[in-house]
């Protein structure tokens, strides 16, 4: 990014929802496919890379509890759907011949590695993209508190956060036309007029940890490699 160091070490964070595609559920494999494409390009450009994807396309623990599950129960249940979207990345990667490593915060043995931080850090500097399934393994959580805390595990330059639309803003730009996209927005303005970034807890965690986030659109084709070298649109909160 111009002005800025490069930023060398990057978590990615994935909602479930980035990997629908234009389907209202589930994963679509050529989105998939699209997004792995992009991840391979940014791993060839030098970036060390661990991803964590949610599983809103699948299950949301909050969704389960108010059609009557216990809450706890349904939390894992979407931290299981998780482990499906990073399966579903990892098979993606190795189609295109990335290594990678998925690593879950609820022991798996049979289908991941368990997560064991200084085992990620060695992935990530033997040029393995590692991919965080499970978020934090603790029910009440979400999957953005997850990434901001692998973040700073990781020793990440900062949170790549993918969503659907190009960065933040002061007002939703899907419903009020004349809303402004801001550049750069301070962690404690998003935290004081609640602005629709991650979940409080991941803000404060990356402000806590001096990672900043950069909040881009991932449904545009090229759009990881180019906000990485500092084109196109987003923002950045640091
Ligand atoms: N979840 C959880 N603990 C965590 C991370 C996730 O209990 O540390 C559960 C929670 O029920 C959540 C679901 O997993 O709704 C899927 O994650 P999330 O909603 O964050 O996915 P995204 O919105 O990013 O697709």
């Amino acid at each position: 990014m111009p002005s800025r160091p490069r930023f060398n070490r990057i978590l990615l964070k994935l909602s479930g929802e980035a990997l629908m595609g234009d389907g209202q559920f589930g994963i679509d494999p050529e989105t998939v496919g699209r997004i792995a494409g992009e991840i391979k390009v940014a791993r060839d450009d030098g970036h060390e890379l661990c991803l964590v994807v949610g599983g809103g396309n699948i299950f949301r623990g909050l969704a389960g509890a108010a059609k009557g599950f216990d809450r706890a129960s349904a939390d894992y249940m979407g931290m299981l759907a998780t482990v499906m979207n990073a399966l579903a990345l990892q098979n993606a990667l190795e189609k295109i011949g990335v290594d990678t490593r998925v690593q879950s915060a609820i022991p798996m043995a049979t289908v991941s590695e368990p997560y064991i931080r200084r085992r990620a850090v060695r992935h990530m500097e033997k040029g393995r993209v590692v991919i965080f399934a499970a978020g934090t393994g603790n029910p009440f959580f979400t999957t953005d508190t997850a990434a901001a805390l692998r973040a700073a595990e990781m020793g990440c330059d900062a949170l790549f956060k993918g969503t659907s639309v190009d960065g933040v803003y002061d007002a939703d730009p899907k419903k009020v036309a004349t809303a402004k996209r801001y550049e750069t927005v301070t962690f404690n303005q998003v935290l004081a007029d609640d602005l629709k970034v991650m979940d409080a807890s991941a803000i404060a965690l990356c402000r806590d940890n001096n990672i900043p986030i950069v909040v881009f659109n991932i449904r545009e084709q090229g759009n990881l490699a180019r906000v990485l070298g500092g084109g196109g649109t987003f923002t950045v909160v640091e």
